[in-house]
């Protein structure tokens, strides 16, 4: 098969883990191929809430302030009971800006994949769709992708950013998608449709109940709203096929606050997200293939930094390679790919692990009901607002070296809720 020009790295997914790692790579001096096996490269429109470790990085590819001007920085984000709506626990978003330097900003989904799109267009990424990638190997030099309908490209190094069904991932280990038997359901709408109802324009609001939560917040400079409903589908639980069905939705949050009530009806009601994690491995790495984003760690969304850590680990990945990389000849691009992968690898499979698994112990904290929820909410009315121990090691800056990583990553106090 003919090759085309000479690429010296290929990124396979085109989402934004893909097209943030392309533009990092780029801006590093590489010549970068990506592969979408999709006929077009985009998102879905719903919202994305991007932490001050991410907005961070985008204002170091000079990204921030389209983003901004394309999302809202919401004032605060608060954590109210799904059943009775008393406000448990909030974080002051403008402290936070002030705190960890770059602010936590929400948007749609769909603007910041375009950012990126519109960024490798830029900076002359080569982009490539309708290109469903089927194998992966080493050869010797370099690595070798091949697709569906019998193309092949190879070059130094190849990043796998295909998502939650990453084939790239059974390089390195022969898993599953662990099924949470949760469901989320989204719908983003003109902000004129919730006027008149009991939200807030200003902040991320999340509801938390028995088996169920729902998050709000603005979009678009307020222009739109965005909600999400999340619950555990009995039908998963008792392991029928056809699980996570909008009679589900409806059941599953009844006996919720008349706020939350009010929300569901303008769910889109034809999709559903089926949530699935996968069980934190600590390779990346294969040769000259590497993960990133969902592939490597995907988690359930609870912290809201699935898409974080998939931009976080572009720009690590470039900052490694930038620091080992000899000039250019003509036969190489100078990287040391060994030495680049290890760094990135060392670093990044610590931090997602203790994301993905506080991910999971979020998830049960929330979903609590009976004795345990009343001593959930007990514990979270008497956090200190200010306290910021539990988003330290989250939004702080991206470690380069897991020496850098902070020590302190305090686990929720479960044990100390009855059970
Ligand atoms: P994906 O977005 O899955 O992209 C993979 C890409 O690879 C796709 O374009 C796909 O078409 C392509 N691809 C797949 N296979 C192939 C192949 N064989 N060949 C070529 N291309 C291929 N994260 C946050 O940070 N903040 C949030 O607020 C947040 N909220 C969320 C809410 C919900 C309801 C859900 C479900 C997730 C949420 N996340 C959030 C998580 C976030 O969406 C994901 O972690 C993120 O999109 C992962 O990006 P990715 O590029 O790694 O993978």
């Amino acid at each position: 098969t003919e090759r085309t020009n000479c690429a010296d790295v290929l990124v396979i997914g085109g989402g934004i883990g893909g097209l943030s790692a392309a533009l990092a790579l780029t801006r590093k001096g590489l010549r970068v191929r990506v592969y979408e096996k999709a006929p077009e490269f985009g998102e879905v429109g719903a919202g994305l809430q991007l932490a001050p470790n991410c907005t961070r990085i985008l204002r170091e590819y000079g990204l921030l302030d389209e983003a901004r001007a394309l999302g809202v920085l919401p004032e605060h984000m608060i954590m109210k009971d799904a059943l009775d709506s008393a406000e448990l626990t909030r974080l002051d978003l403008g402290d936070v800006e002030r705190r960890y330097g770059d602010p936590y900003l929400v948007m749609h989904r769909s603007d910041l994949h375009r950012i990126f799109h519109q960024a490798c267009v830029r900076a002359g990424v080569d982009l490539v769709t309708d290109a469903d990638c089927t194998g992966y190997e080493n050869t010797g030099q370099g690595a070798r992708v091949s697709f569906a309908d019998g193309r092949v490209d190879d070059a130094e190094a190849v990043i796998a950013a295909d998502g939650l069904h990453s084939i790239a991932r059974r390089l390195l280990v022969d898993d599953e998608p662990v099924n949470s038997a949760y469901v989320a359901y989204r719908g983003a709408v003109p902000f004129e449709q919730v006027r008149g109802h009991d939200v807030h324009d200003k902040a991320v609001v999340v509801y938390i109940g028995p088996k169920c939560h729902f998050v709000q917040y603005p979009l678009r400079g307020g222009e739109m709203f965005n909600q999400v409903a999340v619950f555990s589908s009995p039908k998963a639980v008792a392991g029928e096929p056809d699980w996570g069905t909008p009679d589900e939705l409806d059941r599953a949050f009844e006996g919720t606050c008349a706020q939350v009530q009010a929300g569901l009806p303008l769910m889109w009601r034809d999709r559903w997200w089926r949530m699935f994690d996968r069980d934190p491995i600590d390779t990346w790495v294969q040769g000259r293939i590497a993960l990133l984003g969902d592939a490597a760690h995907p988690p359930l969304q609870y912290m809201a930094q699935g898409a974080v850590m998939a931009i976080e680990d572009g720009w690590v990945l470039a900052e490694h390679i930038g620091e080992q990389r000899a000039r250019r000849s003509a036969e190489s691009s100078g990287v040391d790919w060994e030495r680049a992968f290890a760094g990135y690898q060392a670093v990044r499979t610590e931090h997602c692990r203790r994301v993905v698994l506080t991910a999971r112990s979020w998830g049960e904290l929330w979903h609590l009901d009976g004795r345990a929820r009343q001593q959930r909410n007990k514990l979270l009315r008497a956090r200190d607002v200010y306290d910021y121990s539990f988003t330290d090691w989250v939004f702080g800056p991206t470690a380069l070296r897991p020496e850098d990583e902070p020590e302190l990553y305090p686990r929720i106090p479960l044990d100390s809720v009855a059970l």
